[in-house]
């Protein structure tokens, strides 16, 4: 197989990895498609666009349906633009921002000054990076039923059978496009009623403030004596959704700062997690991911997400607040990955970025081969910090142990205002309570 990953100046796609058979034919195809001559092997990596190689994408008919995403990209760049073929699958995030941003450079265009460069220069040093986005259409392993080994357990067919899909995030969490086809259905069907569960629990309120949906909709949370609720049809009108809050012990009274005084509580949902588990479900989703060729240095991460919970000593998880303001990971549900790139053992192997309901969690992947140090220590820890808070400076980072084994409940804390200068009938209503039918 000849690969290639084709670069061009574009917010909506930039990127496209292009295959050829490595035959005469496909060979002769691709240099007359890109040279406009069969005989003229030399890809150059610096190409221009001209209305002659947009003619010539009719070549790519012969191939079939699986040409139209390659017609497409390449149609879309404008004549007399500058775009860019490299060999090879590039698939490292970095990677791509070098490319595009030189691509930019030799196009005269000023590159959009992207976080990209200062976190760019510390990971390029010592990680590859991969991005995982949930409206990714992106399915994980091996096609063939027949040949799929299971990630977590190690079956394959018959014994075990894969019947189901199993996305690579759970789908509660908003992630509709990345599937791990190599997760059978028994490990499904555990890990849904086990750590996923404890991990959706954790993150419902973020999930309905968002509105999230998984397969039942946008979550309700309830409690005793409360409900609340995501109400979408003011979406329409307002442009915004209305949060509704259904409470039991609503005080009797026509006084606004008597009823607030009465609610502005803490309230229990009927929400509970034990950490350990949101630690587990976060590698078992990196684990998903990643590539199978990358599984063989983390055997002891798999039995550890397998084992009953039991205690173990294990680095935080590092939790950050991001002003989503106009960034792009507003609510898209993903995982970026790194993985070291040299044998220095100083730093861990592996570690991920998930994003759910955009809010950020730092994870360090445990019981890796790779590792000589377990990162539990302070100054082992202070030291792959130091490096991530160099690259994103003044950013929170809150480190919150998420080793324990007892299940955690969530609390809830109403608390409303209403100015003494607002006006019943202008500001805020009091409605008279429902008659219990
Ligand atoms: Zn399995």
């Amino acid at each position: 197989m000849i690969r290639f990953t084709i670069f061009r100046l574009s917010n909506h796609q930039p990127v496209l990895h292009m295959d050829f058979a490595r035959r005469q034919k496909e060979i002769d195809l691709f240099a007359s498609l890109i040279n406009g001559d069969a005989n003229n092997r030399e890809i150059k990596r610096v190409q221009v666009m001209t209305e002659a190689l947009k003619e010539r994408l009719k070549l790519l008919d012969v191939v079939g349906d699986k040409s139209y995403r390659a017609k497409h990209f390449l149609e879309e760049i404008p004549n007399g633009q500058m775009f860019l073929i490299v060999a090879g699958h590039i698939e490292d995030e970095l990677e791509y921002h070098i490319y595009l941003t030189q691509l930019a450079k030799i196009n005269g265009v000023t590159p959009e000054p992207s976080t990209m460069d200062r976190i760019g220069s510390y990971l390029w040093e010592h990680y590859e990076v991969r991005i995982y986005k949930g409206d990714d259409r992106r399915r994980i392993g091996v096609d063939d039923k027949s040949l799929r080994v299971c990630r977590f357990c190690g079956k394959k067919m018959p014994e075990v059978s894969f019947k189901h899909k199993a996305h690579a995030i759970s789908e509660a969490l908003g992630n509709k496009g990345l599937v791990c086809l190599e997760e059978c259905d028994e490990c499904n069907k555990r890990f849904n009623e086990s750590i996923e569960q404890d991990l959706v629990q954790m993150m419902l309120p973020h999930l309905l403030l968002h509105g999230i949906s998984g397969k039942n909709g946008i979550p309700v949370i309830k409690g005793d004596g409360f409900t609340m609720k995501l109400d979408t049809s003011t979406r329409a009108t307002l442009g915004l959704d209305t949060i509704k809050y259904i409470l039991r012990d609503m005080p009797n009274n026509k006084d606004p700062q008597n009823i607030l005084a009465g609610i502005n509580k803490d309230y229990e949902p009927f929400l509970q997690y034990k950490p350990q588990n949101i630690y587990k479900c976060f590698c078992k989703y990196a684990l998903s991911l990643m590539d199978s060729s990358e599984l063989k240095c983390f055997q002891d991460t798999i039995a550890w997400i397998n084992e009953p919970i039991t205690k173990h000593r294990l680095p935080p998880i590092w939790h950050y607040s991001v002003n989503t303001e106009g960034k792009t990971w507003k609510q898209t549900t993903s995982m970026i990955i790194m993985r070291r790139k040299h044998v220095g053992k100083d730093l861990p192997y592996c570690w991920a970025i998930m994003i759910i309901a955009g809010e950020p969690y730092i994870f360090i992947i445990p019981f890796c081969s790779q590792d000589k140090y377990k990162f539990v220590g302070k100054m082992r820890q202070d030291f792959f910090m130091n490096g991530i808070k160099n690259m994103m400076q003044n950013v929170p980072f809150q480190p919150r142990d998420m080793s324990g084994i007892t299940p955690v409940k969530t609390r809830i804390r109403l608390s409303f205002e209403i100015s003494p200068d607002c006006e019943e009938g202008r500001d805020y209503y009091i409605l008279e309570p429902e008659m219990q039918k």
